[in-house]
């Protein structure tokens, strides 16, 4: 299923669709500023980090992150001209990239939520002669042979590929950078379709609507796991609350009362395991020779 779901968010509302962590709680976005100053004091404090995001959406995870750490340079990877749009209202200081290749040399932490799961994905089906990997042609599933070698698993069964994923965690590994992943998927590879695609608010099939839905697939955290180094996956809940999720919300409760429920239950959103806290992952991209990030202790 070589698609990419650029043409989804160049013209579709953002949040129509779904709601990400970022649109839920503005303390997701300020831990993860927390997270990535204490990263970065780690290092030595650099003075020439730059701290980028892939996929940001609205830009309202940076500009939470913003407050709590005002790195001196901010980069965005994004290709919707839509959302770029959207970003630059909220974060207008951003340097804006299509891709990691042009972010300029240097130390380097990176966070990305939900961005993962928007790649393409290749899909395999095991059929009784061997493995046929899928592609869309037309607006229908063809199946050609593939020798591309995959665990034996029943007829009928289906694997999953997150090439694009791989490879741009080998990329961030390659210069040594810091990538903080959060998205959805289990933490050891497993069998199974996941692509699933999302329009006006319900489950929509696949191959119609190409453009007009939100097609995502899980992450593979496994897979990544075994081509670069990583910290965790680890469940969002635990990442979360190690943080101090919970200290700083009772904090935002105190200063505004009249916000005091709203924030419990946006919390309760980011961390119940029926909810967002346990089939949300938290993985960090690093260096072998770091001690363990916060979070993943
Ligand atoms: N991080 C945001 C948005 C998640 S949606 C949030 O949590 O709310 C996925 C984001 O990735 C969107 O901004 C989308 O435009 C962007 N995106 C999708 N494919 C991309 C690609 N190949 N390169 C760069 N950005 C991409």
């Amino acid at each position: 299923m070589a698609r990419g779901n650029g043409a989804y968010y160049a013209h579709h509302p953002f949040g129509q669709d779904f709601t990400t962590a970022p649109e839920i709680s503005q303390v997701f976005g300020e831990i993860l500023g927390a997270w990535a100053k204490v990263v970065w004091q780690m290092l030595g404090e650099p003075e020439d980090i730059i701290f980028a995001e892939a996929g940001p959406g609205r830009g309202l995870l940076m500009a939470d992150a913003l407050r709590v750490w005002p790195a001196p340079h901010v980069h965005f990877i994004e290709t919707s001209p839509q959302l770029m749009a959207e970003q630059a209202k909220r974060v207008p200081r951003a340097t804006w990239h299509t891709s990691l290749s042009s972010i300029p040399s240097g130390p380097l932490i990176l966070v990305a939520n939900e961005f993962l799961d928007a790649l393409p994905v290749r899909q395999f089906v095991r059929r009784t002669a061997g493995w046929c990997e899928r592609y869309v042609e037309n607006g229908a599933y063809i199946e050609i042979p593939s020798d591309y070698s995959l665990p034996d698993d029943p007829i009928g069964s289906t694997r999953e590929l997150n090439e694009a994923a791989i490879q741009f965690c080998k990329e961030l590994a390659a210069r040594d950078a810091i990538g903080l992943f959060i998205d959805y998927g289990p933490a050891e590879s497993a069998p199974g379709e996941s692509v699933q695609a999302i329009r006006n608010g319900a489950y929509s099939n696949v191959l119609l609507h190409f453009g007009e839905t939100d097609i995502t697939a899980h992450v593979d955290f496994g897979a990544i796991k075994e081509a670069v180094h990583t910290q965790g996956p680890v469940k969002q809940n635990y990442f979360l609350t190690a943080l101090g999720l919970y200290q700083r919300n009772d904090f935002l409760a105190q200063l505004h009362p009249e916000r005091s429920l709203e924030l419990r239950l946006s919390v309760q959103r980011l961390t119940a395991p029926e909810a967002m806290g346990s089939l949300f992952k938290v993985m960090a991209v690093c260096p072998s020779h770091l001690p363990p990030l916060p979070g993943f202790s």
